[in-house]
C-alpha cells in the first residue's frame, strides 16, 4: 500500500468508506451528517496530486446533498464504487492504518484525531546539550519511552532540521503527515506504550535545502510546526533539539513562552568545556526551568564482568550540577547495547527492559515526574 496523502481526516465520522480505484489508488471517504443530508465530507488517498485536486473538487460537491444523491454522484464519478457502499460502511474498514515498513507499527486511527484541546498541566521538556554526539537524542527517546512505560501519556518530537533523529532512531521511514480538524496528527506507536511521535523530518520535502531554512523563516516554521501538532491529552511532551544554542531550541523555547522546562545532557569529557554552562545560561535566559542534568557515557560497563570502568574522570556531572545548583538526575554508562538499540530502531529501555541502565532511566524519570 502506498502512503496516504492527507486531504483531511475527520473525527468521529458517521460513515467511512474505503474504495480502490481502477488504477489501484486507495481512497477513504469520511462523511458526517444525518441519513438525509451530508453535512461534512472529506477524504484521504494515495493517488497522484493531479487526481487528488479533481477528487477534492468532486468531494466538495457532495456537501449538502442527500446520502442517496451522494451515492449516485459517487457511482457516476468512480466506477468502482457502488450504491451499497454507504450501507456497507460498518463492514468496511472501521479504522485505517498507516503501516510503516520499519521496526514499529505506526498508526493513525480516527481515535487519534483529537479535539485540539490541550491538557492544562502538560509539561514540555526540552532536551538540550552543548554539543552533538553526547547522546541527547538517545536520552530523549529513552526518557519518553520510560515515561510511557510508567503509564504517562507521552509525546516525543524532534525539531532538528538538518538531522531529525526520531525517524532514524525509531526506524520510521518517510511518512506522509496527516492533518485532522485541529492540527497535525502525530503517529501513535502501539508497541511503545501508545507513545505519540512527530518529527520535523516527516514534514520536510528536502531537508538539505539550505535556502529555505535560514533565519526567520526557519524560526517561524518551527514555531508553527510545534503549535500545529495536535497532541491530545498527553502529560509530557519531550522535545529533542539539535545541539547548541541555535535557532531550533530558541524557537522552541519562544513558542513555549516561559512554560518550558529543560533537561541538559552532557558527557564526562564535555564537562570540562564551557558547552554545558552555555546551555545552562541559555535555558535561564529563555525562562526554561531546569529540571536537571544527565551525565551520559559515564563509565563503561563491561559486558562480561559487569564492572564499571571510568574511562573519563568520574564525578564531573556531580561537580557541574553543584556549581550551578541544579540537580543531577542520573549518570548513564556506556553500554554497547544502547548503540545497537539505536541502530535497529528499538529504544534501549524497551528492548532491554530489565537492565541496570533501564533502572537508571526509571530513576531519572521518577525525579522528573516528582519535580
Ligand atoms: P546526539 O543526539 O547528542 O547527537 P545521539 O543520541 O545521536 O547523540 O548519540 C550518538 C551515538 O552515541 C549514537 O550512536 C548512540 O547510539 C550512541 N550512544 C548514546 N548514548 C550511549 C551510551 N550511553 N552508551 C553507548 N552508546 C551511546
Amino acid at each position: 500500500m502506498g502512503a496516504y496523502r492527507a486531504y483531511r481526516m475527520m473525527k468521529d465520522p458517521d460513515v467511512r468508506v474505503k474504495a480502490t480505484d481502477t488504477d489501484g489508488s486507495v481512497y477513504e471517504l469520511f462523511l458526517k451528517g444525518s441519513k438525509d443530508r451530508i453535512d461534512e465530507v472529506s477524504f484521504i488517498s494515495d493517488a497522484d496530486d493531479a487526481v487528488l485536486t479533481a477528487v477534492d473538487t468532486f468531494i466538495d460537491s457532495l456537501k449538502g446533498k442527500t446520502v442517496r444523491e451522494g451515492a449516485a454522484l459517487v457511482k457516476e464519478q468512480w466506477g468502482t464504487l457502488n450504491d451499497t457502499v454507504f450501507s456497507l460502511a460498518d463492514e468496511l474498514i472501521t479504522r485505517y492504518r498507516v503501516m510503516i515498513d520499519g521496526a514499529h507499527e505506526a498508526r493513525i486511527t480516527n481515535d487519534d484525531v483529537n479535539t485540539g484541546e490541550k491538557k492544562e498541566d502538560r509539561r514540555t521538556i526540552l532536551v538540550l546539550s552543548g554539543k552533538g554526539g553526547v547522546g541527547k537524542s538517545t536520552v530523549s527517546i529513552n526518557i519518553a519511552v520510560t515515561l510511557a512505560k510508567k503509564g504517562y501519556k507521552v509525546g516525543l518530537v524532534d525539531v532538528d532540521i538538518h538531522g531529525p533523529s526520531i525517524p532514524v532512531m525509531l526506524n520510521i521511514p518517510k511518512v506522509d503527515v496527516l492533518k485532522g480538524e485541529s492540527g497535525i496528527i502525530p503517529l501513535v506507536l502501539p508497541d511503545l506504550y501508545g507513545m505519540k511521535v512527530m518529527s520535523l523530518g516527516f514534514m520536510l520535502e528536502k531537508s538539505d535545502d539550505p535556502v529555505i531554512w535560514r533565519g526567520p523563516l526557519k524560526n517561524q516554521m518551527i514555531e508553527q510546526f510545534l503549535n500545529d501538532v495536535d497532541w491530545g491529552d498527553i502529560d509530557y511532551l519531550i522535545v529533542d533539539n539539535p545541539p547548541g544554542t541555535g535557532d531550533e531550541p530558541l524557537s522552541t523555547a519562544q513558542q513555549l513562552a516561559g512554560k518550558g522546562e529543560a533537561v541538559l545532557v552532557t558527557t564526562p569529557q564535555a564537562v570540562s568545556t564551557s558547552d554545558v554552562s552555555r546551555s545552562i545560561n541559555f535555558a535561564k535566559n529563555l525562562n526554561l526551568s531546569i529540571v536537571g542534568l544527565i551525565e551520559n557515557m559515564s563509565g563503561f560497563v563491561c559486558p562480561h564482568c559487569h564492572a564499571t570502568t571510568h574511562i573519563f574522570r568520574s564525578g564531573g556531572g556531580e561537580r557541574l550540577a553543584s556549581t550551578y545548583s541544579i540537580p543531577l538526575l542520573g549518570s548513564i554508562p556506556i553500554d554497547p547495547n544502547i548503540g545497537v538499540a539505536g541502530d535497529i530502531g528499538i529504544p534501549y529501555v524497551h528492548r532491554f527492559d530489565a537492565s541496570p541502565v533501564s533502572d537508571i532511566y526509571s530513576d531519572i524519570c521518577d525525579k522528573i515526574t516528582q519535580k
